[in-house]
């Protein structure tokens, strides 16, 4: 059976940087659906023409959209083994869409790591974030700033700002998730999967307190 974790929590509290220190130590392929549509619109694919105006406003883009793009990429063949899904599910249509296609291909939801932090914090780490062209790597220009200033660590990129990290627009994506993603708070609960995790620790001591969880 193919294990899936998905990691749930607000914009700027760490997935990202957690799913990838994750997938790393789990051998899980890093699936961010929010790194997908960003490459659909580096490509200028009609997905990424669609999901631009979403993304722009801070909205989530629509459900039929993101749920057809986590099925092409987990029905591929390096998900076999399952993966570590960042940013889907967000609404409860796309957590019941996940646990259809799961059961196609022969797999489960294992956990779901639910990572919180004050608003206060988000503003904070999203305002500083730095994220690299060729890979997605992320940095803080306080908390983990590179070696050299605008050049990725690990694959010698450009680091750039998100468009959709100005304030204005993560004051809206929090209050997207508050509306639209908390409802999966009680969705996993319900069913025994969720682990509750302080965000608001430095990266090594929320990996640790996420491995252990994990563990258990
Ligand atoms: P993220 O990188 O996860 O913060 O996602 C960036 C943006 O991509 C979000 O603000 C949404 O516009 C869009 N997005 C990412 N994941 C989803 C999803 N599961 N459902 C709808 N829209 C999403």
């Amino acid at each position: 059976m193919a294990t899936y974790i998905v990691l749930l929590g607000p914009p700027g509290v760490g997935k990202g940087t957690q799913a990838k220190i994750l997938a790393k130590s789990t051998k899980l392929v890093h699936v961010s659906s929010g790194d997908l549509f960003r490459e659909n619109l580096k490509n200028q694919t009609e997905l990424g023409k669609l999901a631009k105006s979403f993304m722009d406003k801070g909205d989530l883009v629509p459900d039929d959209v993101t749920i057809s793009m986590i099925r092409d990429r987990i029905s591929r063949h390096d998900c076999d083994a399952g993966a570590i899904l960042d940013g889907f599910p967000r609404t409860p249509t796309q957590a019941d869409a996940l646990e259809k296609m799961l059961t196609e291909f022969h797999g489960q939801v294992d956990a779901v790591p639910y990572i919180t932090a004050a608003e206060d914090i988000l503003v904070e780490r999203t305002g500083g974030r730095w994220s690299c062209r060729a890979q997605g790597h992320i940095y803080h220009q306080k908390f983990s700033p590179p070696k050299k200033e605008g050049i990725c660590d690990v694959d010698g990129s450009e680091l750039y700002q998100r468009d959709d990290d100005k304030v204005e627009t993560v004051t809206k994506r929090i209050r997207v998730y508050l509306d639209q993603t908390m409802p999966l708070v009680e969705y996993y609960r319900k069913r025994g999967k969720l682990l509750e995790i302080n965000g608001m620790e430095a990266v090594e001591q929320v990996t640790q307190k996420l491995l252990s969880a994990l563990k258990k």
